[in-house]
């Protein structure tokens, strides 16, 4: 059987966190899932809903973002995402709070401690807008 993605093996599950996501973000997701297929690039989910560090608004546990591992990915590939997700679902995606313009994808670099010991790898931060009307008017145009 072919895989799509996975999950991080620990023991919580993120696959069944899944069912917490809002329907944009599963939109997103799925957009997400795609791109990797077609470019046959590696697709794990490292996080869902645990709180991150210096996390002001909790995103994660409100169902609006999902991590992505990207160690194995390559700088064309992590721009070529970016461009892709964007252009099918930008306008999903959360206000930054810098720019104040949407933002559905988001690399997020190794963060290592003073030891120089990694607390969290290289990732995608996929996130969406907190909205619950019906999104699909402003996917119009867009496919
Ligand atoms: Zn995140």
């Amino acid at each position: 059987m072919k895989k799509y993605f996975e999950t991080k093996d620990t023991k919580d599950s993120e696959a069944g966190e899944m069912v917490f996501l809002t329907p944009s973000m599963l939109v997103v997701w799925g957009y997400f899932v795609n791109f990797c297929q077609m470019k046959k690039l590696p697709c794990l989910i490292t996080n869902i809903s645990s709180k991150t560090r210096n996390s002001t608004v909790d995103i994660h546990r409100s169902g609006r973002a999902i991590d992505v591992r990207t160690w194995t990915w390559n700088a064309k590939s992590i721009a070529a995402a970016e461009k892709y997700m964007n252009e099918k679902v930008g306008a999903l995606g959360a206000y930054s709070k810098g720019s104040g313009k949407r933002k559905v994808i988001h690399y997020e670099p190794t963060v290592k401690d003073e030891s120089g010991k990694i607390i969290k790898g290289e990732h995608f931060h996929l996130q969406v807008a907190r909205e619950h009307q019906n999104i699909l008017p402003k996917l119009r145009g867009r496919q």
